[in-house]
Order: structure tokens, then sequence, then C-alpha cells
């Protein structure tokens, strides 16, 4: 949170996702919930990542990009559904339903490439965006695309 230049919108000490939640609200969430949650608050700096509200001031939840169904799950996997990146912590039901990019498989995809982007730049730091970038100009020299 220290590097957080929204986290002044907060007026009160906040220190992360057991001020949202409560302790009782976190012991009953598996572990990778647990993170998947604490990075969405640090990525918002602790205000809904939708309308910028601070998140202690609504219903604070954790609103999935690529809906968390049976049918996705089977699809792409739980690296996929439970990627930090798959989520967004929100202060509402409003803005839980606009973070859900819903049935579109174009969308899934755009989401998908964050996470790889995401994973790439993790495994191999900034040289990881190099290698991926590689990947697709090579896809592109041969198709013949410059
Ligand atoms: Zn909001």
């Amino acid at each position: 949170m220290e590097n957080c230049s929204l986290y002044t919108v907060l007026d009160e000490p906040f220190h992360g996702l057991q001020d949202l939640l409560g302790i009782e609200g976190i012991n009953k969430m598996e572990q990778r919930q647990v993170e998947q949650r604490t990075e969405a608050v640090r990525r918002s700096c602790g205000v809904c990542s939708v309308c910028g509200k601070p998140l202690s001031e609504g219903q604070s939840q954790y609103a999935h990009k690529i809906p968390q169904k049976e049918m996705f799950i089977r699809k792409y996997g739980t690296w996929v559904i439970d990627h930090t990146l798959d989520g967004e912590m929100v202060c509402s039901l409003e803005c839980n339903a606009s973070v859900d990019v819903g049935s579109s498989y174009g969308n899934h995809l755009d989401v998908i490439s964050d996470i790889l982007i995401f994973e790439f730049q993790k495994m191999w730091g900034i040289e990881g965006l190099g290698k991926l970038s590689d990947k697709l100009i090579q896809k592109m020299r041969e198709r013949g695309i410059n």
C-alpha cells in the first residue's frame, strides 16, 4: 500500500483486506481467495476499481472479469479464473456487474492476454515482455506482416 498514490483518498488508516472484510470474512476463504483479494486491493489502492469510491465505504466485494462459472472453470481452468488479474475489488453489486466481461470469447481472450503478459513479466522480469513481443513479431513475420 505504501506506493499507492490514491491511498490518500482514504480518510482512515487502511491495512488491506482485513479492514474490509473482517477476520471472520477472511477465515471463511481459501488461501488463494485471500491472495486474489489482497492483490486486487493493493492494485486498486483501496478504492473501487470501477467508480473510485473508497472500498471501506461500500459493500466491498471481489468481482470476476471472466465469470466464476463451472463452464468457464472447465474451459480455462483455475489458473485463469483464480488469477488475480481475473478480478477486481469493487464497492457494490452495480460496480461488480460492470467488471464482468460476460461470455464473449473475445473478451475472455483479452483478460487472458493480460494474465499472460503479467506472468511473462513475473517469470523473466521486463525481459519477459521482450520475449513475448518477439514471439508476436515472429508470428507476424511468418504471415508476411511487418
Ligand atoms: Zn464502485
